[in-house]
């Protein structure tokens, strides 16, 4: 993969495990945690947010298959739960690698090889992948008659956890109650991501599966005392030109200079994740001193406008800072911190912060 070397982005391990321990905090002592490190960690880095959590952690969960393959060949040992649905041809894989499946069709009981282990999921109200919860009892006679793979736990997926006093939570964990009773009690079950542990009480559940905030990052509009965000994401001015007023800026030149002053130049546009849609809508910060984004983001670059300051190039510019991060940028564009923080191009370097 070519690296880019024309943003950093910083990841702060010890902010990562305080934010565990205030999640942890709304808990019961005895739940267990299941660090959600899917899409490369939210776009932070899989292999170092799961070692860094993995000594207070009980297990980890990812999507693809391939990125548990890449935690084992990276020293991670603890039980490690792969979301997305087997393949056929690649069922093998989740034995050789000692990963845990999801079981969520009658067809992966065949697939799987003898001995990998497995939850079952169950779709309580998500409408994505899940048994439904009339197949419930049917589907126990086959978790007996399939002995040659491992049950060890079953699961559910909350749609409208992200904000306090939804009744369809209620709902949701009320039809996961029923489904359990069919299961034996050793089970680990597990149903609550980052919303539902913080702004629901889950005290009837073995586990959680925590994912956002972990990461800093509320689900949604309600914030979580503590939480604090883990990624800083930093480039530099590769430009500055003096501009007179009235002078557009970029395509479609939309944006004209207000007042003669300067323009800086950053190398960073929509290939890098500063989306599009921001064009106009972000301040960026040199020097604690706020800057507007003026004229369309590019594909590599957007334009600053400086006013009257004048900085040199290679003077460092912060993208995320503490009143303009993911949260902020996310609420601009009509979207959610969690596509803010994947879209970060995962060839822009990580570095980490102890
Ligand atoms: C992503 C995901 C989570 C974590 O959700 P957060 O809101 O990030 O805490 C939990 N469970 C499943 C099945 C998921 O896909």
């Amino acid at each position: 993969m070519i690296k880019k070397t024309n943003s950093i982005v910083e990841v702060d391990l010890s902010k990562l495990k305080n934010n565990l321990q205030v999640l942890l905090s709304n808990l019961d002592a005895d739940t267990e945690v299941m660090a959600v490190v899917k899409a490369d960690g939210y776009g932070h880095g899989a292999v170092e947010v799961a070692s860094t959590l993995e000594p207070e952690v009980d297990a980890f969960a990812v999507n693809d298959l391939n990125e548990g393959i890449q935690l084992r060949k990276q020293g991670v040992a603890k039980p490690i739960l792969v979301f997305e649905v087997p393949e056929k041809s690649t069922a093998t894989q989740y034995r050789v690698h000692n990963l845990t499946a999801t079981i969520s069709a009658q067809e992966h009981f065949d697939w799987l090889p003898n001995g990998t282990s497995y939850h079952l999921n169950f779709d309580t109200g998500m409408g994505r992948m899940g048994f439904r919860p009339e197949e419930a009892q049917r589907i126990s006679k086959i978790v007996k008659d399939y002995d040659n793979l491992f049950c060890t736990g079953i699961y559910s997926h909350f749609a409208t956890a992200d904000q306090p006093g939804s009744n369809f939570v209620s709902e949701q964990q009320k039809l996961f109650e029923q489904v359990i009773g069919y299961f034996p009690s050793e089970l680990t079950t597990h149903v609550a991501n980052t919303g539902a542990s913080a702004f629901y009480s889950n005290n009837s559940f073995d586990m959680v599966r925590l994912g956002i905030g972990l990461y800093g990052y509320p689900p949604g509009e309600t914030s979580i005392e503590g939480l604090a965000p883990i990624m800083q994401w930093k480039t530099r001015l590769v430009q500055i030109k003096s501009i007179v007023a009235n002078t557009p800026v970029s395509y479609g030149a939309t944006w004209k200079a207000p007042m003669d002053g300067y323009l800086g130049i950053i190398p960073v546009g929509y290939d890098d994740g500063l989306k599009r849609g921001l064009s106009g809508n972000v301040q960026i910060q040199i020097n604690g001193s706020r800057y507007p984004l003026v004229g369309k983001v590019t594909m590599n670059y957007s334009m600053v406008f400086l006013g009257k300051d004048q900085f040199k190039p290679g003077t460092r510019v912060d993208l995320f800072y503490s009143d303009s991060d993911a949260w902020d940028w996310a609420s601009k564009i009509d979207t959610i911190a969690y596509e803010i923080l994947t879209s970060v191009n995962t060839k822009i370097p990580r570095e980490y912060i102890l």
